[in-house]
């Protein structure tokens, strides 16, 4: 079977490279020559607890995850941790501090509401989300401070984090795998599976041992980090095909150089679409230069009326998922791991390719 791609620039729900959906279609249909399917067999079963161990192993190896810090798999992608960090980590607390830099912070800030006070210490709001807040200060007593690394949407990203004595709870669902963290910086760091690991369905949460143990209060177990901590991630039936295809992945990125190699790759790319919207005379970028996205990189036409026509010239020679988020508009286009480079050089060219028709 043939894996047919499109320079697809979506967002998401999942971007992987040909050779890992090969084989996960194979492991579809006859996984390891067991005769079974990786969807039928049984997640209790040796051989795909050792698919668990393996793709936690994988993620400690790649981030540099001390021993010190839990790697548990989730669900409810990470809309369902903005509401877990504040049952577990705010009730009965004084504030959760917020840094309100986007759509999803803004998600977070809602749901913590709904169990305790929330504090947003900065947001970039009055620009329209377009840079990263950095003067600011955490209240003395806020029970940790939540931030996001990259704003998906409006395509701005955090290129340090606040020092901070507070614990710092950081949102990676976009940038996670793209460029090398120091863990040990933050307490704990959440994910949705669905841009640079694996398929939807998957919530990865690394935390630091010694802040899960400050939770004290009972908790549904669902909602409990310390139940996924106790029961090696397998307290209900996991999301056996996301966390599969997420240790097919890992492995592929673990050829492309480990993340310290794809965070070269992926400036490579994200420099030379940037290059071009800043030459380019009918596009300008909606990002801050000094807080643009390397892995969505968010732009506009100083003719609206022009976008359309655009967005159908691109789709005409392949290039998809450029569409900007429907707050936004303009254009988003994605630049996740497995996108490869040519990709890039080749909407460079699509988009030098419309100057030269609109200008002759
Ligand atoms: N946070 C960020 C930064 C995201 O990009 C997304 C989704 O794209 C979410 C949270 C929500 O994730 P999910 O759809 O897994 O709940």
């Amino acid at each position: 079977m043939q894996v047919l791609k499109k320079h697809n620039f979506g967002a998401g729900p999942c971007i992987l490279p040909g050779s890992v959906l090969q084989q996960a279609a194979n492991a579809v249909v006859n996984w390891n020559d067991s005769g079974l399917s990786i969807l039928e067999v049984s997640h209790r079963s040796p051989e795909f607890e050792s698919v668990v161990l393996k793709t936690q192993l994988l993620i400690r190896e790649l981030l540099n995850v001390p021993q010190s810090y839990e790697v548990l798999f989730l669900q409810g992608g990470a809309s369902t941790q903005f509401s877990m960090v504040a049952m577990n980590f705010l009730q009965g607390r004084a504030c959760g501090a917020y840094l309100d830099t986007g759509y999803f912070a803004q998600k977070a800030i809602k749901e913590a509401k709904l169990f305790g006070k929330v504090a947003i210490v900065a947001s970039s709001e009055d620009k329209d989300y377009s840079y990263i807040p950095d003067h600011f200060e955490t209240p003395s007593d806020a029970a940790f401070l939540h931030c996001t690394s990259n704003n998906t949407i409006e395509g701005t990203e955090m290129f340090s984090f606040p020092e901070t004595s507070a614990p710092l709870i950081c949102d990676m669902s976009s940038d996670i795998f793209s460029r090398t963290i120091n863990v040990r910086d933050f307490d704990l760091i959440y994910a949705g599976a669905q841009k640079n690991m694996g398929p939807a369905g998957m919530t990865l949460v690394i935390a630091k041992n010694e802040f899960l143990n400050s939770v004290k209060h009972a908790l549904p177990s669902m909602s409990d980090y310390r139940v996924y901590r106790d029961n090696q991630s397998m307290f209900n039936t996991p999301p056996v095909f996301s966390i599969y295809v997420s240790m097919l992945n890992l492995l592929w990125l673990r050829e492309q150089g480990g993340v310290t190699g794809i965070q070269l790759k992926n400036h490579k790319k994200s420099e030379l679409l940037y290059e071009e919207i800043d030459r380019n005379p009918l596009f300008y970028g909606t990002a801050m230069p000094a807080h643009r996205s390397k892995m969505n990189i968010t732009f506009k036409m100083h003719d609206p009326s022009m976008e359309a026509e655009f967005l159908r010239f691109a789709a005409g020679h392949g290039v998809v998922g450029i569409k900007g988020y429907r707050t936004v508009g303009g254009f988003r286009a994605s630049l996740y791991n497995a996108l490869p480079l040519s990709s890039v050089e080749f909407l460079v060219q699509v988009m030098q390719h419309f100057e030269k028709e609109k200008t002759m």
